[in-house]
């Protein structure tokens, strides 16, 4: 059972319009804990009325609220910050209970979700426009930046709480409203950062969550002509077709899609180091995020070694139910995230790959499957090519830096990328060739507020968090004065 201590935030309705609804049909649907099979609540199943309220609502609120002072704008947020914060272990309990990764790394999600609150709240003052030195004397020229308008977010269940907060904060900031639908295993974290929203002081119909059918309700998003700009974090598939059916309205899009990260080790690396960033690159929430090593290429002289020590450190992992003290690895989130796995490990291993470790679906049960590495992986198997989204960590061997590089830039995806080397020469050259959006370099983790998150490729359009983050949701108008 879920015990919270603000028992307030456990939500079985939606949020249209600043009240709490269900559906219009009355139907629901359940939400699970992964770990344990059990029903922790039930929720709407909304569709295309509801969803068309939440975009009216927002509509009718959406102008007095970009009227207001930036400064006021931005107290709110920043009481939005403070009580999600106050509310970190409620908020970290509902990710784990519906999402399944470890307490620690919902802790660290709510944290991490929440700095995206404070960065904007701080970021909405400075939303600069420029004057610009005009052709003749007669005239100034004069660029301003204003709120898109409302804006709707589509959202994963790797991150219930954190890619919400990254898509609404910047858009609160400058003064859009927003409709939320979140993905329909993780409702929960989404609904109780309503709670918060609300008692935080944003005004009603400026925040909506719904949550449903998501095909009635991203057809309704993405052909209400109300809705200026959609905003979408999940697999690519669906990120075309968000695309495809935005082309009528010609809709903005911000869009963050699959990854297939390589995680390059070179023989100068400090390969304890690169161990450590390959453990969490890889199995950080059981290998769920986007920005996850999908393949791991090491030099050939440090191969084996490499290969030795991470299985030592993957022999130490503990596995269970993330609610539970020292668990450092949760289940994986349902059937067809396991069903997957196990095919790439088999079209793996049918064509040559060796397990170092691993291999199988967990003696848990359920969906737990044993954090796994497998060797002599090469470019033909479906590990190279599909973003796993699992704990395997497949090792590729190569000879120098062109091979790699190459190999590495061998995929339509382009977001996150990662490798360890000491040689500056080495590593301005790789980090400048690797195409992809960010670079970590000897660091396994690059996500954080003040930092442009996103890629390139068919990973996606825009840039979340930093000053980049703010223009995403910002219009430019240029305004001509000249004198009569
Ligand atoms: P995953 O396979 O990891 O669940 P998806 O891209 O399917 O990734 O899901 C990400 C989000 O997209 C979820 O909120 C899901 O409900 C939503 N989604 C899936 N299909 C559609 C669709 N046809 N229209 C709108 N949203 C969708």
């Amino acid at each position: 059972m879920l015990k919270l201590t603000n028992e307030n935030l456990l939500k079985s309705q939606c949020y249209i319009d600043g009240e709490w609804i269900d559906a219009d049909n009355a139907e629901t649907m359940d939400v699970l804990n992964p770990a344990t099979g059990e029903v922790i609540t039930s929720v709407p199943k909304m569709g295309q009325a509801e969803t068309e309220r939440a975009i009216t609502a927002a509509n009718a609120v959406q102008k007095n609220w970009a009227k207001r002072p930036a400064k006021e704008r931005a107290n709110i947020l920043r009481n939005w910050f403070n009580l999600i914060m106050a509310n970190q272990e409620d908020l970290a309990q509902i990710i784990t209970a519906e999402m399944g990764k470890p307490l620690a790394e919902s802790r660290g999600e709510v944290a991490y979700g929440a700095s995206y609150i404070e960065w904007y709240a701080e970021e909405a003052k400075r939303v600069y426009g420029d004057t610009i030195p005009a052709p003749g004397d007669d005239k100034r020229i004069i660029v301003m930046k204003q709120p898109i308008g409302v804006i709707a977010s589509i959202t994963p269940w790797n991150f219930p709480n954190a890619m919400i907060t990254r898509k609404i904060a910047p858009a609160l900031a400058v003064g859009c409203a927003t409709v939320m639908k979140p993905a329909e295993q993780t409702p929960l974290s989404a609904l109780a950062l309503c709670v918060l929203a609300e008692e935080a002081g944003l005004p009603k119909g400026l925040v909506n969550c719904v949550v449903g059918d998501p095909v009635a309700i991203g057809g309704e998003m993405t052909s209400n002509d109300i809705i200026r700009k959609l905003t979408f974090t999940g697999s690519t598939e669906v990120g075309r077709l968000l695309m495809r059916q935005s082309a009528q309205h010609i809709k903005k899009l911000g869009l963050e899609l699959g990854g297939n990260a390589p995680f390059i080790v070179f023989d100068d690396a400090d390969i304890d180091a690169a161990v450590e960033g390959a453990m969490i690159s890889k199995y950080r929430n059981s290998g769920q995020t986007c920005v996850c090593a999908n393949r791991i290429y090491v030099q050939e002289g440090v191969y084996d070694q490499f290969a030795e020590k991470l299985a030592a450190k993957v022999a130490d992992l503990k596995i269970g139910n993330g609610a539970e003290d020292d668990v450092v690895q949760g289940p994986l989130i349902d059937d067809k995230a396991v069903a997957k796995v196990e095919a790439h490990l088999t079209d793996a291993v049918s064509k040559g790959a060796e397990i170092v470790c691993g291999g199988q679906r967990h003696e848990l049960g359920r969906t737990f499957f044993e954090p796994t590495i497998v060797k002599n992986v090469t470019k033909e198997m479906k590990v190279a090519r599909e973003e796993t989204f699992g704990p395997i960590a497949p090792l590729f061997r190569f000879k120098d830096d062109a091979d790699v590089i190459a190999q590495a830039n061998d995929t339509e995806y382009g977001l996150a990328s990662y490798f360890y080397a000491k040689d500056m020469s080495r590593v301005f050259r790789v980090a400048e060739e690797l195409e992809y959006g960010m670079v970590g370099v000897n660091t396994g983790i690059l996500s954080n507020e003040v930092a442009p998150f996103g890629g390139i490729k068919q990973s996606g359009l825009g840039r979340e968090g930093s000053k980049f983050g703010l223009d995403d949701y910002l219009e430019i108008k240029y305004v001509l004065l000249s004198e009569i």
